[in-house]
């Protein structure tokens, strides 16, 4: 069953019960949601907002269960601490704050900031006076290691786009709405939607690329459930996507063309030059054939689109990956128009771009 047939689609709110507009925090595609609150204030349900401007009713399998998680009989409501023999001992907040600090202190003192991290989830990203309390602790506590969900799901991505632009804001945004070619890395599309992919009607965006005729390529281990959902399958080792990418640079090399505002492109066809696609087949276990088939694929598409998530992220190679996407895109002319892969006008802004 998909996440979004799965929540139901009413739009009343049950007898005796308001509706409020909301939009889930559990990652910042930001579905909207619906929920019911009755006459005490408190929730009562959650729902797909069906009329929503851009998620449109779509909702993952998280969007809507949060109350389940809220309402859970093990959901953390006071401080526990650990105790030598495994289990959890309830305690006050005073008593939480001076364990806390009991324990942080011996560490800066001996080992210096440093040695201290802090990890932030999304919710509390999504929690403005959450997110300014964790950087005031971290420079309180004066440590670099400051580490979050993006550590793992999109900072290569961040990191990648500084490099390439010179600013992390500048992220490209699949254009799938307008694309024949699609190629995804690492990401799971009909499970949940993926950061920085934003599309209308989440996942049902490529129920409609594939009905009018997109080419949909997820390369991928794992025959995973977007693999079950549109087919297109290509499986590859685990952290070898880099040398897919090299490869596809190194076989459309011949498009590229000077350009004064481009530098470091020749550098890193250099690169690619060291992964011909037998190479890479041997690496990533794709058939030489079907490497080939796909730059020929992106050579012809008229406008082809490129996507990679957390399974490229956190493999050995995120960032470089990320860089040769956008390469791909440049090099392939499907950078920056439609049916490509595009810049939001707020990133841009964001960027300090005035045009
Ligand atoms: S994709 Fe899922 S987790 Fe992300 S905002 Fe939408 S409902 Fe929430």
């Amino acid at each position: 069953m998909t996440a979004e047939k799965a929540t139901g689609s009413a739009l009343q709110a049950p007898r005796g019960q308001t509706q409020k507009k909301t939009f889930c925090r559990i990652c910042e595609v930001h579905c909207g949601l619906r929920v019911d609150v009755d006459a005490k204030g408190a929730l009562t349900g959650i729902r797909p907002d069906h009329e929503h401007p851009v998620s449109q009713g779509y909702v993952c399998a998280k969007g809507t269960r949060f109350l389940e998680v809220a309402n859970h009989p093990q959901r953390l409501t006071h401080p526990l601490v650990r105790q030598p023999d495994g289990t959890y001992q309830p305690v006050s907040w005073k008593e939480a704050l001076d364990y806390f600090k009991a324990r942080i202190r011996p560490i800066l003192h001996a080992s210096g900031p440093h040695a201290i991290a802090l990890y932030l989830g999304t919710p509390v990203i999504h929690n403005a006076l959450g997110a300014l309390a964790y950087v005031g602790l971290a420079r309180a506590l004066g440590t670099r290691n400051m580490y979050s969900v993006g550590s793992q799901d999109n900072d290569s991505k961040i990191v990648a786009s500084r490099l390439v632009h010179g600013n992390e804001w500048i992220v490209p945004i699949m254009d799938l709405e307008h694309a024949d070619f699609a190629l995804l890395l690492g990401t799971n599309p009909a499970v949940s939607q993926g950061t920085y992919m934003h599309l209308r009607g989440g996942t049902t965006a490529f129920d409609r690329f594939k009905k009018r005729g997109g080419e949909l390529v997820i390369v991928d281990p794992r025959r995973t459930e977007s693999v079950k959902r549109w087919g297109g399958h290509v499986p590859i080792h685990p952290g070898t996507d880099i040398f897919l990418l090299l490869a596809l640079l190194h076989e459309l090399r011949d498009l590229s063309r000077p350009n004064a505002r481009v530098s470091g492109l020749d550098e890193l066809l250099q690169l690619a030059a060291e992964y011909p696609a037998e190479r890479a087949a041997r690496l990533t276990g794709i058939p030489l054939e079907r490497i080939r088939e796909l730059s020929s694929s992106i050579r012809q598409a008229e406008r082809a689109t490129f996507f990679l998530s957390v399974g490229v992220n956190q493999g050995p190679f995120g960032t470089l990956s990320a860089v040769a996407l956008q390469t791909l895109a440049y090099l392939s002319g499907n950078f920056d128009q439609e049916g490509a892969c595009c810049f939001s006008r707020g990133a841009l802004y964001s960027a300090g771009c005035s045009n």
